[in-house]
């Protein structure tokens, strides 16, 4: 067995609701059960074992650990004070503004008393070890694993979210851990991991979590990646960073009106933050899920992709990845794999480099390709990796430099 596969069943169960290799960063939605099932099934040393194991509880204990509703809070430095102790969110590009014991739109911040408080700090509701090729990354030190890890809560509402469990969720619903960066840092070194992945969720609504575990990893030796939607201000954005060193940003459409009706965002911060993160040298992929109907036109993709190359770069990686009926676009059929073929003829032709397809193991577009020699040099299936002939950051066979983060 490949050796990715064979770790991530060391450590965990198999996904109970779907098949690991259908799905991208998807979390396995194990806290999301009644109280009655989760204390039956922790009694019968079964089906918790991702977080409770990876933060180190015994077994018997996980219904002890795991606490349903506020754990911890932390004062916030993102935000304005208005008049009659109303606040403004400087976060990200929503700026909610918010009255005394009201809570932003991404439901995870509060007002108390004039200051503004994020509700999950130290509160991990999802936590997993990761090969890092499920962010996806793949240009990011190859099969190896990634210490992955959410809280509730997210300031989109796509209508196709794979995680909505979490995500549209407040810390009132869900189980969580009270696991401080320094617990989560010393976890992610003793199960082996190289890097630490904030995902599954938008990680700006845990803004203040993830700065400080990046911290705290970087002097570890550890890598910060995010998966993000890239909703977030130009200030906190600069400020993580100085700490991230790679990105995998959705870019969901090309239309502000995608954006608007199937997200609940805008697409303008977006672009503006996957410009900032090249500026500012983070290793950057895109991954768009194509949707039947929704931003499947080839004329738009095109327009995303000479945007990404003239922006970006030509050598920027970009995920296209395959929809699966979920959430509340169950009525729409998987994409068809002829769609995702299109969309990387369109963006191999107008001249981006490295152009993947997500969702559909097996598939060639899995591997990676040298541009110039046009040599296999990454093997993929699914998330298991097979040769890499990529050496010192450079194609084994004809010497061009790949871009990404290889040691
Ligand atoms: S992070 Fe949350 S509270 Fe802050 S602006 Fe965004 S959605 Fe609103």
């Amino acid at each position: 067995m490949d050796e990715a596969a064979s770790r991530e069943d060391n450590v965990f169960m198999s996904e109970p609701l779907m098949s690991r290799s259908s799905f991208g960063d998807r979390v396995r939605p194990n806290l999301l059960l009644s109280k009655r099932d989760f204390v039956k099934l922790c009694g019968m040393g079964i089906c918790l074992l991702s977080v409770g194991d990876l933060l180190g509880f015994p077994k018997t204990s996980h219904a002890q650990a795991a606490q349903k509703g506020l754990i911890k809070t932390k004062l916030s430095p993102c935000f304005t004070s208005l008049d009659g102790g109303e606040i403004q969110c400087e976060l990200c590009p929503h700026r909610c503004r918010v009255a005394k014991g009201r809570r932003g739109l991404c439901r995870v911040r509060e007002n108390r008393d004039g200051k503004y408080y994020s509700l999950v700090y130290g509160n991990p509701c999802a936590v997993h070890l990761d090969p890092i090729e499920k962010k996806p990354l793949f240009h990011v030190l190859p099969s190896t694993t990634s210490f992955s890890l959410a809280t509730m809560g997210c300031n989109f509402q796509c209508k196709f979210c794979q995680n909505w469990e979490i995500s549209q969720a407040s810390p009132e619903d869900v189980y969580s851990y009270d696991a401080p960066p320094e617990v989560m840092v010393k976890k992610a070194k003793e199960v082996g991991a190289r890097s630490v992945a904030y995902t599954y969720v938008e990680p700006t609504i845990f803004y203040e979590y993830m700065l400080d575990i990046s911290h705290l990893a970087k002097k570890e030796g550890l890598l910060n990646v995010v998966h993000s939607n890239g909703f977030i201000n130009p200030e906190p954005l600069k400020n993580l960073c100085k700490v991230l060193d790679a990105a995998n940003i959705d870019l969901k459409g090309f239309t502000e009106d995608y954006y608007r009706e199937m997200c609940g965002g805008g697409l303008h911060p977006v672009l503006e933050t996957l410009k900032t993160l090249k500026k500012e040298k983070v290793h950057l992929e895109i991954t768009t899920l194509v949707i039947p109907t929704k931003n499947d036109d080839l004329s738009v993709l095109k327009e995303m992709c000479l945007w990404i190359k003239r922006e970006l770069g030509a050598d920027t990686p970009i995920h296209f990845s395959r929809f699966y009926p979920l959430y509340k676009l169950r009525s729409l059929p998987p994409t068809p794999v002829s769609t995702l073929d299109r969309a990387r003829e369109t963006a191999l032709s107008v001249g981006l480099e490295y152009v993947y397809i997500g969702n559909v193991p097996g598939h060639a577009a899995e591997n990676t390709f040298c541009p110039k020699c046009k040599k296999r040099i990454i093997q993929r299936t699914g998330f298991m990796v097979g040769e890499v002939d990529v050496k010192d950051g450079k194609c084994r066979y004809c010497g061009k430099p790949i871009p990404g983060i290889w040691t």
